[in-house]
């Protein structure tokens, strides 16, 4: 790898405090607080340098965005190839990129998962998922569960139940009932007749890679049927082979109504997001074809950005990698629970989608700001502080997985005395 990229430009502080200037100053007083004061520069399939030139081995991913690593060559290529012929659409001509990546999602998803509508984000992906159920179904309801992260925007936040994410903005929308996550008794008294869609991840990734039972989302697609309500499943994060399966679902056999995607559709370079239906939930664009729409949704380089991604995801068997991989970093975490028992409580996971939970929410962000500052980078749960994941591209070379666990290692030997004081 060179070394020949370092920035000229400014220093982290000076940066930091231009974002509590202009962006967003209780960031900045994390990333003070946290150490993590370093400024991303460039990325190379699974590391990323700062400014500084320090290197750091990327177990997150972006948040579960780059499951082909950063800047892959393909998507990479891809995009630019798009960049010399054509940027956003005209909206007034056929654009062949949403057709031919549509199409493509209909051959992969499992099912007929075959209409496809393209936006930028997973918050946007849900929210049309939410408007075309209240469409298809006449319903107003909906039944979401405890622990699971759907998006900030209004309808999406409506659906992730955490108290500190939602009091400032209520009222939210009306009619959603949250339940405890693979309880299949709660979910069968919450749906009834009323209820447009039952939405969940099929494993909880800010929650903290929580894997159901195995009779779990079988019962769910029961219970929806039973009511004639349908099945939302966001895959957002479990998507594109980041379980070990190209879409989560494919673990257990079932085939939601509707299906939501973003982060690794994009294949790290673009923001992309798909929400993924059944033909008739589709309907509604036959008497109004504008009834829901976006301008930028679905344009030509974010399409090419998506079509390579897919193409990657199965030429590479990037399924297959994090499914591999994904059992060496389950059984180094699980021995690492039996030396700490009193600091770790837990090790949860499917594919490279996977959490260390602490004894103590403080323990985890001790570890995370000493990785840090030992070259690893790894990611909180937004809806449980107790869990530190490990969530890096999907093929990342085993000998670097190994060099993080082993860093890994030696962080949790110098920091689990400290952290079984904490209690
Ligand atoms: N759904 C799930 C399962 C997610 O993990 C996320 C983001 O982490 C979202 C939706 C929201 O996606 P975005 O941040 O792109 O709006």
């Amino acid at each position: 790898m060179t070394h020949d990229l370092h920035s000229e430009g400014p220093m982290p502080e000076e940066i930091l405090e231009k974002m509590e200037k202009y962006v967003n100053p209780g960031r900045a007083r994390i990333y003070r607080l946290l150490g993590m004061d370093s400024v991303e520069w460039y990325g190379q399939g699974s590391t990323v340098r700062d400014t500084a030139g320090k290197e750091y081995i990327d177990f997150c991913a972006g948040y579960a965005v780059m499951n082909a690593g950063h800047r892959h060559p393909r998507i990479v290529d891809a995009v630019r190839a798009c960049l010399d012929r054509m940027g956003l659409s005209t909206k007034t001509m056929i654009s062949p990129g949403e057709v031919a990546v549509a199409e493509r999602l209909a051959e992969l998803l499992p099912g007929d998962l075959s209409m496809s509508f393209f936006s930028a984000t997973g918050a946007e992906a849900n929210e049309f998922a939410m408007k075309m159920a209240r469409a298809a179904t006449g319903r107003k309801n909906y039944v979401a569960t405890l622990g699971g992260y759907h998006g900030k925007t209004m309808g999406a936040l409506s659906l992730t139940a955490k108290g500190s994410y939602r009091d400032l903005f209520s009222p939210l929308i009306d009619g959603v009932e949250h339940v405890p996550f693979d309880d299949l008794e709660a979910m069968a008294a919450a749906v009834d007749e009323d209820t447009a869609a039952v939405v969940l991840e099929p494993v909880q990734g800010e929650a903290g890679a929580r894997v159901p039972s195995d009779d779990y989302l079988a019962g769910v697609r029961q219970i929806c049927d039973d009511a004639g309500a349908l099945l939302i499943l966001d895959e957002v994060q479990t998507g594109m082979g980041r379980t070990g399966a190209n879409f989560a679902c494919e673990h257990w056999g079932v085939v939601p109504d509707m299906i939501t995607l973003a982060k690794g559709l994009g294949g790290g370079i673009l923001p992309v997001a798909a929400t993924v239906a059944r033909p008739r939930i589709f309907d509604i664009f036959d008497e109004n074809p504008y009834v829901h729409a976006s301008t930028t949704g679905g344009n030509p380089v974010s399409m090419a950005a998506a079509m390579a991604a897919l193409d990657v995801l199965v030429d590479e068997a990037l399924a297959d990698s994090a499914r591999d991989r994904g059992r060496i970093v389950l059984d180094r975490l699980n021995s690492l629970r039996e030396r700490y028992p009193e600091v770790i409580s837990e090790v949860r996971g499917l594919g490279l989608l996977t959490g260390l939970a602490f004894t103590n929410p403080s323990g985890g962000l001790m570890v995370l700001s000493e990785l840090f500052d030992r070259g690893v980078l790894v990611i909180p749960s937004l809806m449980d502080w107790t869990v530190m994941r490990i969530a890096p591209p999907l093929n990342i070379d085993e000998r670097l997985l190994e060099r993080g666990l082993d860093i890994l290692e030696e962080v949790m030997a110098d920091l689990a005395p400290t952290i079984a004081e904490l209690g």
